[in-house]
């Protein structure tokens, strides 16, 4: 297969091509906040985001380098070989001046091994500052910014609080490609109230933005998240496994080849996990991908020339 075996484009795949070896992604949270927590946009948050700001697997410790240290260690113990990207994952990590961006980016820039930073950010946090010092790191680093997007159909973004528009992130990935930075777009797959044909219709609107990668995330329910109040209403479902493997697979069957596929599942913290709990096993979710991939004979991309 043109993708080491798999019948999409996986980020391991393109990592391992571009630097030559396997590399490990380090989840940091470098002690940002989003506006949409403050009080800046709304209070509130995400309905679905966890509080850690979905930086549920980041070391505890505010010093950026120590938990870039901690981490790297940990994962020498189980794997001697490999490089490293620096995560940049709870909250919102361009909220903030950019000279205190500035500080923790370089904080982590020269580290042994370290072959590039990757960010997450809201497609509203992105001045021009911030965009010059992006542009900077581009230079030093590979660096992709991550936007998350989840959806596009409007009353599911008004339900689910994000609170930026379309139109702020397709200007978002204009400008970041327009100085050639890497783009990796989050969806959401099962949000509350949406149907195959609204997650097909986000990921085709992903697919025509034609970003450089994208993140296919299974919709999670978290402890102490707005969301539960929904859950516990009875106003939304969680996927089910059979249903989601399928639905994943609508989905890369419209995306380009050449997109990289980050993730194709969720990874929810065992304790804080209120479903769906299959996907807590995530190498079984990711295998019977594969297995039905083959069962249907197809790939990512097989439909992109066929009327959709
Ligand atoms: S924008 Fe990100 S960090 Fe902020 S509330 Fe939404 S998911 Fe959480």
């Amino acid at each position: 297969m043109e993708w080491s075996g798999k019948r999409y484009h996986s980020l391991n795949h393109f990592l391992r091509n571009r630097f030559g070896e396997k590399v490990f992604k380090i989840s940091l949270d470098a002690g940002f906040t989003c506006p949409n927590r403050d009080g800046s946009i709304s209070n509130k948050g995400c309905i679905f985001c966890s509080p850690r700001g979905s930086g549920d697997f980041t070391f505890k410790c505010d010093n950026i380098s120590e938990q870039f240290d901690k981490a790297k260690a940990m994962m020498r113990k189980k794997w001697r070989n490999g490089k490293f990207i620096a995560y940049f994952q709870a909250y919102t990590n361009t909220y903030a001046p950019v000279d205190v961006l500035r500080e923790k980016y370089f904080s982590v820039l020269n580290k042994e091994n370290l072959v590039g930073i990757a960010i997450a950010t809201r497609p509203d946090c992105l001045p021009s500052d911030v965009i010059g010092l992006l542009k900077e790191i581009n230079k030093k680093t590979y660096l992709w910014v991550e936007l998350g997007l989840q959806t596009v159909k409007k009353e599911t973004m008004r339900l689910i609080n994000c609170c930026y528009s379309l139109d702020s992130y397709i200007n978002s990935i204009k400008v970041l490609k327009e100085e050639g930075i890497d783009v990796v777009t989050h969806c959401i797959l099962g949000l509350p109230g949406e149907n195959r044909d609204d997650m097909i219709n986000t990921v085709r609107f992903v697919a025509d933005t034609n970003t450089q990668g994208i993140k296919l995330h299974l919709l999670h329910l978290m402890k102490d998240t707005p969301m539960m109040e929904l859950y516990k209403k009875g106003d939304m479902e969680l996927l089910e496994k059979e249903k989601y493997i399928d639905l994943v697979i609508d989905c890369v069957e419209r995306l380009p080849k050449e997109m990289v596929i980050h993730r194709l599942t969720g990874d929810g913290p065992r304790d804080t996990l209120i479903g769906p709990k299959w996907s807590l096993n995530k190498w079984e979710v990711l295998n019977s991908i594969d297995r039905r991939f083959i069962e249907r004979d197809t790939w990512q991309g097989k439909l992109i020339t066929k009327k959709q």
